[in-house]
C-alpha cells in the first residue's frame, strides 16, 4: 500500500535489538556531548526568521554573527520536525551560518526526549511524522512503527499524510497509546504565504480518537527543558510567532524579540488550539523589528555581560 512507504523498513525493529536500544536510550537520557558555557544564549526560530521556505531571509546570516561577534550563543529552535537535523544544519551552512548539529534543536528532538522518558526502552512508537521524526524516534532507542499496536502515537507534519495513515494513528490513540503532537503551528511560512503546519495534522487524530495530546515544542514545557539543558541561565528568544516563540520565552523567563519576516497571519486569534499544560498568556514582545538582523543591536545591548 502506498500510505506505508514511508519508513516501513523500520517497522520489525525487534526485541532481540533491546539491549542495544536501552545502551542507545541511555546514552540519549545523558544529555549533550559537549559542556554548556556560561554565555548568554540567544534562542533563534528558522522557519519565518533564518528562512522562508528555500529562501534565505535577507540579513540573518549577517545577524547570526554579528550575535556571535558579541559573545553570544546561538541555538537555532524549531517547531520543523519533519526534516533531519542534518538537513537544517546543512541548509544552514549552505547560506553561510556556521552551526552544528547539537546547535540545532528541532520539536522532533523534544517529542523524542519526551517519549524516552514516559516509555521503556525499546517500546514502539506510531510515527506519524516525517524522516525528522522517525529519526529521533529510533536514535532515542524506541522502536518506529507505522501501524497499531503501540505503546505511543507521536504526531508531526507530514507531506505524504492520507486517510489510511490517520486511521492508523486514530486506531493506536484509541487503543489507549500515549498521543504526542510535536507541535500544533497551525499553518507554516514559505515563499509567498503559508502553508498547513503540523497543527492541522495533529487536530484530524485528535478529532477522531477524542483525546488531547501532549505537546512537545515550542511552547510547551518539553522544549523549554531541553533548551534549558543547553542554557546556563540568561538568554533571549527570537522568532516570528508570539503565540509559540513569545511563549516560549514566558516559560524561559527571557525577554522575547519579534520579527515581521515570516508569518503574516495571526495565529495568536481567539481559537488557536492549545496544548495541554501550555503557557496560558502570550506575552508582549520587548522589542520588534522587521528581521534578524533589526533587532540584533538591542539584544546584544540586553545579554551583553555589563
Ligand atoms: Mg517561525
Amino acid at each position: 500500500m502506498g500510505s506505508d512507504r514511508v519508513g516501513s523498513d523500520r517497522d520489525q525493529v525487534g526485541s532481540h535489538e533491546e539491549p542495544e536500544a536501552r545502551r542507545r536510550a541511555a546514552r540519549y537520557q545523558e544529555g549533550p556531548t559537549a559542556p554548556v558555557s556560561g554565555d548568554p544564549v540567544v534562542v533563534c526560530d528558522l522557519d519565518g526568521v533564518v528562512w522562508r521556505g528555500r529562501t534565505p531571509v535577507p540579513g540573518a546570516a549577517e545577524g547570526v554573527a554579528r550575535l556571535r561577534d558579541a559573545g553570544l550563543r546561538v541555538l537555532f529552535v524549531t517547531n520543523n520536525a519533519a526534516s533531519r537535523r542534518d538537513e537544517l544544519t546543512e541548509r544552514l551552512v549552505r547560506m553561510g551560518i556556521a552551526a552544528t548539529r547539537q546547535e540545532v534543536l528541532s520539536s522532533a528532538l523534544a517529542a523524542a526526549t519526551l517519549l524516552v522518558r514516559r516509555l521503556a526502552p525499546g517500546a514502539r512508537v506510531l510515527v506519524a511524522g516525517g524522516p525528522g521524526l522517525a529519526e529521533e524516534v529510533a536514535a532515542a532507542g524506541l522502536a518506529v512503527a507505522r501501524t497499531p499496536p503501540a505503546d505511543a502515537v507521536v504526531v508531526g507534519l507530514h507531506l505524504d499524510f492520507d486517510y489510511d495513515g490517520l486511521a492508523r494513528a486514530v486506531a493506536a490513540v484509541r487503543a489507549g497509546a500515549l498521543f504526542v503532537a510535536t507541535n500544533l503551528d497551525p499553518t507554516y511560512p514559505v515563499e509567498g504565504g503559508v502553508m498547513p503546519g503540523a497543527g492541522a495534522i495533529v487536530a484530524a487524530v485528535a478529532t477522531a480518537a477524542g483525546r488531547t495530546p501532549t505537546v512537545a515544542g515550542k511552547p510547551e514545557a518539553p522544549m523549554a527543558e531541553l533548551i534549558r539543558t543547553r542554557a546556563s541561565g540568561r538568554g533571549c528568544v527570537v522568532g516570528d510567532r508570539a503565540s509559540t516563540d513569545g511563549r516560549l520565552a514566558a516559560a524561559l523567563g527571557w525577554p522575547f524579540a519579534l520579527v515581521r519576516s515570516g508569518s503574516d497571519d495571526d495565529p495568536d486569534a481567539p481559537g488557536t488550539p492549545g496544548g495541554a499544560g501550555g503557557v496560558a498568556e502570550a506575552v508582549p514582545p520587548a522589542v520588534t523589528g522587521p528581521r534578524l538582523d533589526a533587532v540584533v543591536p538591542w539584544i546584544v545591548a540586553r545579554l551583553r555581560v555589563p
